[in-house]
């Protein structure tokens, strides 16, 4: 960062009449002034992510004068983002987001360059993606790439301007200065698999993503600036369902595995073999930890068939009355003390919306005993794909 705000000012890009004219009330702030816009021209953010926190930060870095935005992802809209992910509409279903979110934002300011990498970011090319620009914003999903961009962050010397968000609770901070923590200095190892809901299965208050992404939006303007005092060294937790925010101070730990005194980690690597991801994204396996897998296409043959199967629904009420299919309902969190519920005559099969939370309860039933336990794969998500689209997709 100290390049960037310390540069000679004639190194800086000039702006033209219009730019003035756009960037008046900017240009009026002492804080931002001519050299603070010319330095958001210089700058090269690079978002990753185009989604829910995505979505809102490149919208106001796009509108702040950011000279180069870059843009990771490797999804296409689905009609199920729109809640949250603003830049697409109705009409971009179906595109890929970074075609739809590029043309938002050359529609609200030309006079600025989109830089697309159509990709999942992985440890082949983070590094490579990085080097072309100053500070990272973080606005994945996930754990594992949010592991990945923090250490790609540290490995490179980059900020890592982070947000997260879960139901109604987010966070933010900046990560991986050179005088403050990382990410893994709070965290250091990815979860265990499965243990961690993904938004698909956990649900998101579609304003939330709004709330941080914009705040992280400031923090990326304000390093670039170099204005006020960044949320580095400081958490920030928002809780919109009681609208508190509150702070955490977090000290970079010398023990930590990617900045600390001695680090381990000193190349990257992909973390999904550790993360939370669903079993049903392992198309095909027949067994996941010890649990026979089956697909929703087998099952349906063999109830045809006139197998009986005890068909166990793991999720919650909300989601069994936005859809079922018939069957008996325990939530995954009441399994242990509700096992007498269950019909040991039969097979039992398991189900939820993916798969990972039905893996987690037959894991637990056969830890308890249950020999004839089965994991219907993809869960009700892909019954509707697969067998009978009249079931609604959430
Ligand atoms: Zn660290």
């Amino acid at each position: 960062m100290a390049t960037m705000t310390e540069g000679p000012v004639t190194a800086l890009p000039s702006l033209s009449n219009e730019e003035i004219a756009r960037y008046s009330r900017h240009l009026l702030l002492p804080e931002v002034g001519m050299e603070g816009q010319q330095k958001l021209k210089a700058a090269r953010v690079l978002c990753v992510g185009t989604g829910g926190l995505g979505s809102p930060m490149a919208f106001y870095l796009a509108a702040a004068g950011i000279g180069t935005l870059g843009l990771v992802d490797f999804d296409v809209v689905d009609s199920s983002n729109l809640q949250r992910q603003i830049i697409h509409s109705t009409k971009d279903v179906g595109r890929l987001k970074i075609d739809s979110a590029e043309e938002k934002l050359l529609a609200l300011n030309p006079y600025m360059k989109i830089v697309k990498y159509n990709t999942l970011l992985s440890s082949a090319n983070a590094l490579e993606i990085f080097k072309d620009f100053d500070i990272v914003a973080d606005g994945t999903d996930n754990f594992p790439t949010r592991y990945l961009v923090n250490d790609a962050c540290v490995l490179s010397g980059k900020p890592n301007v982070y947000g997260s968000i879960f139901r109604f609770e987010g966070q933010a901070s900046i990560f991986a200065t050179e005088e403050g923590p990382c990410y893994r200095c709070l965290y250091p190892e990815p979860p265990p698999p499965g243990l961690v809901p993904s938004c698909a299965e956990g649900g998101v208050l579609g304003i939330l993503p709004g709330l941080v992404g914009v705040m992280q939006a400031t923090e990326v303007i304000k390093l670039i600036l170099g204005q006020g005092e960044p949320l580095i060294g400081r958490l920030l937790l928002v809780d919109s369902l009681n609208m508190r925010f509150r702070e955490l101070k977090l000290r970079k730990n010398p023990d930590c595995p990617a900045c600390g005194t001695h680090p381990t980690v000193t190349e990257l690597i992909d973390y999904e073999q550790f993360c939370g991801i669903p079993p049903a994204v392992q198309p095909g396996a027949a067994l996941i930890n010890g649990v026979p897998q089956i697909s929703v296409t087998e099952f349906k043959q063999q109830r045809d068939a006139g197998k009986d199967y005890f068909l166990l629904d793991v999720r919650e009420p909300h989601e069994f009355k936005i859809a079922n299919l018939g069957g008996y309902l325990i939530p995954l969190g009441e399994i242990q003390k509700r096992v007498s519920e269950l019909d040991t005559s039969r097979e039992i099969v398991v189900h939820c919306k993916m798969g990972g939370r039905s893996q987690q309860a037959a894991e637990a039933l056969q830890k308890l005993g249950f020999k004839k336990v089965q994991n219907l794969a993809g869960g009700i998500q892909a019954w509707s794909e697969k067998v009978d689209p009249a079931v609604p997709r959430y």
